[in-house]
């Protein structure tokens, strides 16, 4: 089977996958912090320390696996075999990683690798399967995918599976790839909501969507709905945080401080 990617001009690409390193540097002091926590002492600048000992504009394992993924694709071929190479590559190895070694990995990815390397099952069974299996873990890391197979949903749905198999870790990918796809064409609040609606059709008669029902409700205009959000622990939640993250009108100024200081860091 011939597997089309979408061609995307480098720069748009290169914008879209800094945009994803930035926000992930600027969470990763934070991780784990409860919301009222940030509610009351609320992420401003890029930041270094805090949860882990590394200095501002360290990405977590989110952006690691997205350039693993995206590095294996940038030869304009999908191979999961590939990409499970890199993933490997990642995790034994602290490559694609911004300090030289790795922290911050999640059981089903890093059991998913180890079902690759050391148990040697086929990269598209390698993914866990259980509900308890849930984790962020591909979604965290499917924008390579989102961006080039935007229209392909057994692509994404297979890029989801190589650590995160289960039906609810997989709609929770496709539906970010159909609103970042929207947002794509039409940068605006709506733009969200027509993903959102997108996904929701296409969902119908799928009883797994009532774990998504929150989406179509935000109220996208405000965002109140974050204060009523558990703890993002599991993939469900994580696709609603993002869609209101998404939703935002503007770029807040912690995400602009932290570009130019990405930038600065990559640049020495
Ligand atoms: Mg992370």
């Amino acid at each position: 089977m011939v597997i089309i990617m979408r061609k995307l001009s480098v720069n748009k690409i290169k914008a879209v996958i800094l945009g994803h390193a930035v926000a992930d540097a600027l969470g990763v002091p934070v991780e784990f912090s409860s919301r009222e926590e940030l509610d009351e002492s609320p992420v401003t600048d890029m930041e270094g320390f805090g949860t882990y000992p590394y200095p501002a504009g360290c990405w977590s394992d989110d952006t690691s696996m997205t350039l693993c993924a995206l590095h294996s694709l940038s030869d304009g071929e999908l191979n999961f075999d590939d990409i499970m190479q890199n993933f490997g590559k990642w995790y034994y190895k602290d490559e694609f990683t911004p300090t030289g070694e790795l922290f911050d990995v999640g059981n089903a990815c890093s059991t998913a690798i180890d079902n690759y390397f050391k148990k040697h099952l086929d990269a598209e069974n390698c993914g866990l399967k259980g509900e308890n299996s849930n984790g962020n873990g591909s979604l965290m890391r499917i924008l390579p995918f989102s961006l080039l197979f935007p229209n392909d949903y057994e692509v994404i749905y297979k890029a989801s599976a190589l650590t995160h198999a289960h039906l609810r870790s997989k709609m929770a990918c496709l539906i970010y790839t159909m609103v970042l796809n929207e947002i794509l064409s039409n940068n605006s609040k709506e733009a969200v909501i027509r993903g959102i609606e997108k996904a929701k059709a296409f969902y119908e008669e799928e009883p797994e969507w009532e774990y998504f029902e929150r989406l179509p409700i935000i109220d996208i205009h405000t965002n109140i709905m974050t204060k009523t959000l558990a703890k993002p622990k599991y993939v469900k939640q994580s696709a609603t945080s993002i869609s209101i993250s998404l939703s935002k009108n503007k770029m807040p100024n912690c995400f602009k401080n932290g570009l130019m200081k990405l930038f600065i860091i990559m640049k020495n």
